[in-house]
């Protein structure tokens, strides 16, 4: 059996209601969905939600909720662009797909 990935969450507080975002390295986006109850250290699980065909997620993952907010990580990374999704659908994973995949969000001051 292979261990499930476990992935840091960010939970995004939006008009309609709470959400957790995770940074995706494979499909170089941010996944979300529904945040319910869940409250910083909790750890939840999520099926995948990866268009990337080589991503390990796709069998689900497990997620830490992070004291971070979503909006204080958003900005660390840059989300893939249509071609790029294009490209990584497609499998060429050329040098400039992979640095966009090195990507890890981090925590930035919020001024
Ligand atoms: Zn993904």
């Amino acid at each position: 059996m292979i261990k499930s990935p476990n992935l840091p969450g960010y939970l995004d507080y939006r008009p309609d209601g709470r959400y957790l975002r995770v940074w995706c390295a494979w499909c170089v986006e941010w996944h979300c969905c529904r945040a319910g109850d869940l409250r910083p250290a909790h750890i939840t699980h999520t099926v995948g939600q990866c268009y990337a065909p080589d991503s390990p997620y796709r069998a689900g993952y497990g997620i830490t909720v992070s004291l971070a907010p979503f909006d204080a990580v958003v900005r660390s990374v840059r989300e893939a662009t249509a071609a790029d999704r294009k490209a990584i659908v497609a499998g060429r994973i050329d040098p400039a797909i992979a640095a966009l995949r090195a990507q890890r969000p981090r925590e930035e001051l919020m001024l």
